[in-house]
């Protein structure tokens, strides 16, 4: 079983409540081989919500809204029950949604608001990753299906 970015599944779960489905990974999910998570709903936050990205200070890591709250234990939070349940379901790979400071694999925006990208991972990808599951996005996960 493949763990999912729902959001990539056509789920409303993204900050703004809009709907943006992959249509192969709809298909993926259609033919019962995907299990859909947002870590961001399961932690707590609402829809719609304010965009948040991950700053690192002096080498503390927050995730910040626009607003300049702090949402880092609703993502802790969102990772930590993602994680389970994953576990729970013996998931090895997951794709999920690239650039997002919880889903985000290899590159995650700045910190800054302003689309500049940067090395890093969101904190459900990252914690996926430190239970031994092969974390995927929406664009490389064809390497590996293939
Ligand atoms: Fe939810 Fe992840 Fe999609 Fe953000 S990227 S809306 S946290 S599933």
């Amino acid at each position: 079983m493949i763990m999912i970015s729902a959001c990539l599944i056509g789920v409303r779960c993204r900050y703004d409540g809009n709907e943006v489905p992959n249509e192969d990974l709809v298909e993926l999910f259609k033919q019962g081989r995907a299990i859909p998570i947002c870590p961001e709903v399961l932690g707590g936050l609402d829809i719609p919500r304010a965009s948040c990205e991950m700053v690192q200070r002096e080498g503390v890591r927050s995730i910040l809204n626009q607003k300049g709250e702090d949402c880092t234990a609703q993502f802790n939070e969102g990772a930590r029950i993602s994680t389970e349940i994953a576990l729970a379901a013996g998931v090895k790979h997951a794709i999920l949604k690239s650039k997002s400071p919880s889903c985000g694999c290899g590159k995650i925006y700045d910190g800054t608001f302003s689309k500049c990208l940067i090395d890093g991972n969101g904190v459900t990808a990252e914690a996926f990753m430190a239970n031994g599951i092969k974390v995927w996005n929406e664009e490389n996960y064809i390497e590996w299906l293939k």
